[in-house]
């Protein structure tokens, strides 16, 4: 059994959920939402989220990159230590995709901020 708190909304439910013959049984959820979200947390949880690189040549050193989409929380490592051994050329511009399928992931990063040269 795993036990959650539900993030869907503020209330925070405190969520169990156990497999038991091929499904999730879910309780502590006051709606539908909470027992999606702890599903998904058993089976696939995936988390959207950046990570910092270098700029070289730039009126700033580093910059943000988010995900594309969602990634299965498995590979925040993989791109995170991806990201370490990144290094840009700046300019950067906002928006602009500067890894694609990052970590084999699917996903690719994008840059959340512009960097000029310097
Ligand atoms: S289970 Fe429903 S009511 Fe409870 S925190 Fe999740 S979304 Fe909110």
């Amino acid at each position: 059994m795993k036990e959650f708190v539900c993030i869907r909304c503020p209330l925070g439910c405190a969520l169990t959920a156990e497999e038991k013959d091929g499904e999730v049984i879910v309780t502590g959820n006051s709606c539908p939402r909470g027992r999606e979200y702890a599903v998904a947390e058993m089976t696939d949880p995936v988390r959207t989220f950046s990570v910092s690189v270098r700029v070289k040549g730039g009126e700033r050193g580093a910059v943000a990159l988010r995900v594309s989409v969602p990634v299965n929380k498995k590979f925040i490592a993989p791109i995170a230590e991806q990201a370490r051994h990144t290094v840009l050329t700046a300019p950067v511009r906002a928006g602009d995709t500067v890894i694609k399928n990052a970590a084999s992931s699917g996903a690719d990063l994008i840059a959340v901020a512009s960097v000029a040269r310097e």
